[in-house]
């Protein structure tokens, strides 16, 4: 395909897309209900949906019944943890292997022209941004993703915290299934804000940020707080009178929809003229930018909070006027205190 009829690649062989970034048509006054319904398909397609079904699929076919899981024991703990890293290799390795290894459509769509395995970087283990992220993705992402997901279980099985059915709560369980990605939402853009705070980034968040060029396998690349902080959201389904599975569900699009911020191409291709859109520029220019796009879009928090950016030129330069702020207020600040100093 020719993504030049999509976007531009300015000097430095940087790709953007056309046209503006915009939040989701939900949260948004004046109320706009065409563009809503327009919009709604995408919140199911591709993502959500998947994640459903993968959920599906776990709970019904690869998770140990409620006898088992009543108590704590190495075997079915281990069953649970082999099916996550399954997950996590054949779902990040096959994105990875047809757009990093193979390279099938080279760098067409890629925003970034520049692949990560091309350069050392000393900023990671053995040099490299792959094996780093495999590491950290595996060592704590999938291990406290599975504990999250077993003391879930645990707890539902022994009747330790109020569980919903299918069959007497339909109506309730398909609300919180609606509701899991706004609560994902307003409870990332919280946690992610808060890493940005100096010293929690820097002992933190940095790791995660190492990663300025994204590949899929960067996706769970994080500090051990963060992954406790980032699967600690699943834990919601233990207070609100909610079911293993949607808790399943819940889990799959945090460890697995992690991806979709950091594909690093705006499109994957399928044949001469179809694609996948990713809908990763926005949290790619998180990484690029580092203070802006905390959240993706679905609540306007970024707008609200003025550290949206479209995706434009406009864009850059309202980043940069912020910054310029920003850069003034904390030198007439630093200034201040000199001046009491002396
Ligand atoms: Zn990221
Ligand atoms: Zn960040």
């Amino acid at each position: 395909m020719d993504d030049s009829k999509f976007g531009k690649r300015d000097k430095r062989g940087h790709w953007r897309p056309d046209g503006v970034l915009t939040p989701a048509p939900v949260f948004v006054l004046p109320p706009s209900p065409l563009k809503f319904l327009k919009w709604l398909p995408n919140y199911f397609f591709p993502w959500n949906a998947f994640f459903m079904v993968t959920a599906a699929i776990f709970w019904f076919f690869l998770t140990p019944g409620t006898e088992t899981t009543r108590t704590f024991s190495a075997g079915w703990i281990a069953l649970v943890f082999a099916r996550n890293l399954a997950a996590f290799f054949i779902f990040y390795g096959v994105i990875e292997l047809r757009l990093y290894k193979l390279r099938r459509q080279e760098s067409r769509f890629k925003y970034n022209p520049n692949f990560p395995a091309d350069k050392k970087n000393t900023a990671f283990l053995f040099g490299s941004q792959a094996y780093d992220s495999i590491i950290r993705g595996v060592g704590t992402g999938v291990t406290i993703w599975t504990a999250i997901e077993v003391v879930t279980l645990w707890a539902f099985s022994n009747d330790y915290v109020p569980m919903a059915t299918f069959r007497d709560n339909p109506v309730w369980l398909a609300l919180i299934v609606l509701f899991v990605p706004v609560f994902h939402e307003a409870y990332f853009f919280a946690i992610h804000r808060a890493l940005h705070i100096p010293a929690l980034y820097r002992l933190v968040h940095s790791v995660h940020h190492n990663s300025v060029n994204p590949s899929p396998w960067s996706s769970l690349a994080m500090h051990p707080v963060e992954h406790l902080l980032f699967f600690g959201e699943a834990l919601i389904h233990l207070v609100i009178f909610s079911h293993p599975l949607v808790a399943i569900y819940n889990l799959h699009s945090l460890a697995l929809g992690a991806v979709v911020g950091h594909v690093g191409f705006d499109k994957i291709e399928a044949g001469e003229e179809g694609g996948l859109d990713t809908h990763a520029y926005a949290h790619y220019l998180h990484h690029k930018y580092f203070e802006v796009n905390y959240a993706d879009g679905l609540i306007p928090f970024d707008k609200w909070f003025g550290t949206w950016h479209d995706g434009t030129r406009d864009g850059d330069e309202a980043m940069n006027a912020r910054w310029q702020k920003k850069m003034e207020r904390e030198n007439a600040r630093k200034a201040a205190r000199e001046g009491n100093q002396a």
